[in-house]
């Protein structure tokens, strides 16, 4: 008989209440339950929805790469309560990793340090290091707490699919592949982490995302390096940078960056496709002329770049329902603020 769907729980927590309301924590304490007997459990952070899996239990984090089937040769990030438990994941804690948390956590910042042999092989690829992070909700720690375990949570979609920012996003992604689906509600920054390798002098910044490099200058008193865009492929990818994996975090329906979006966008049409256009521009006169076409849905972008990012997926989702054409997205400035929007679209639009 087929797997039931999972069950989705509405997780609720008030700002300003300091500790959830009393169905949002029999939630908690049930997916603590589940994760301790190995089970895997959507939660929501405040970047996209994870596939949480008990970080020291070996045959639950098979059981992650198998629902997303991810490749094996790509390491997970493990989110933890606060820094205390990161250390005991750690078997050396550099400077630059130290300043890093105890400025930026909780928050959407994943560190690269040195792995403690307590850290099962699959969660680091079998690599020498292990990716630590804290996230900024407080559904996310407060169920890490309870459980006293640390979480493998990948993003909680398959394999080089969008990243989910809704529980309904990751219930259509991986359906019966989990066990339960916690409800926390649309993702607050709506992109993946930021992934700095703390490993290297000066840090290098493997995935760019929410904290921008100048941030994480800043709180380091010194420079921080950007690995190149990445252009590596599922069987070459070296086990330090994964996160490069050349095509991901993409929709069904082929996307195109383009500079001259408008013209790109005439001449689609002209051949008599249909298409969606995400533009900041929706005022520009060339637009309001296209957007009379029928075959043309013009999805209004933020022109702030945090926003932008915050809604990204969510359109992307949306848009890749209408089983259209193409969809035409404005290439980003090449500023630091615009980084890792530009890095997922340019993923998204690989082909
Ligand atoms: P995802 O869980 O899909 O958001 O992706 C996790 C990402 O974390 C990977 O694709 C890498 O970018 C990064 N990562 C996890 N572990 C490591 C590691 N040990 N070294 C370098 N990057 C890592
Ligand atoms: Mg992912």
């Amino acid at each position: 008989m087929a797997r039931p769907l999972p069950e989705i729980l509405p997780v609720p927590w008030p700002a300003g209440l300091p500790a959830p309301p009393t169905h949002t924590e029999e939630a908690i304490v049930r997916a603590a339950r589940l994760l301790a007997d190995g089970g895997l459990v959507a939660i929501p952070t405040e970047t996209v929805y994870g596939l949480a899996a008990n970080a020291l239990d070996a045959d639950a984090i098979d059981r992650v790469f198998a629902a997303k089937g991810r490749p094996a040769g790509n390491p997970l990030i493990v989110h933890v309560s606060d820094i205390a438990m990161a250390r005991t994941l750690a078997a050396d804690w550099p400077t630059a990793a130290e300043r890093i948390v105890s400025s930026l956590w909780p928050g959407p910042v994943t560190v690269i340090v040195p792995r403690s042999p307590r850290v099962p092989n699959a969660v680091t690829a079998g690599g020498p290091t292990v990716a630590l992070r804290c996230p900024e909700h407080p559904l996310a720690r407060r169920l890490i707490a309870t459980l006293g375990r640390p979480l493998a949570a990948p993003s909680a979609n398959r394999s080089t699919q969008l990243s989910p920012t809704t529980a309904g996003h990751v219930l259509d992604s991986l359906g019966n592949r989990v066990d339960l689906i916690l409800d926390g509600g649309p993702c607050g920054r709506g992109i993946e982490s930021t992934v700095v390798d703390c490993t290297t002098d000066p840090p290098c910044i493997l995935r760019p995302g929410p904290i921008s490099r100048a941030e994480l200058e800043a709180v380091l008193g010194g420079p921080v390096v950007a690995a190149l865009p990445g252009n590596v492929d599922a069987e070459t990818m070296p086990a330090r940078s994964p996160g490069q994996l050349a095509r991901h975090y993409a929709p069904k329906t082929p996307l195109e960056l383009s500079a001259a979006a408008a013209e790109r966008v005439a001449t689609l049409l002209e051949a008599g496709k249909r298409i969606a256009w995400l533009t900041v521009a929706t005022d520009a006169p060339q637009v309001r002329q296209l957007a009379a076409s029928r075959d043309l849905l013009v999805v209004p972008m933020p022109t702030d770049p945090a926003a932008f990012a915050a809604s990204l997926y969510a359109m992307l989702h949306a848009v890749d329902r209408r089983s259209l054409d193409a969809i035409i997205v404005d290439t980003p400035p090449d500023t630091d603020a615009w980084r890792a929007v530009a890095d997922r679209l340019r993923r998204a639009a690989k082909a």
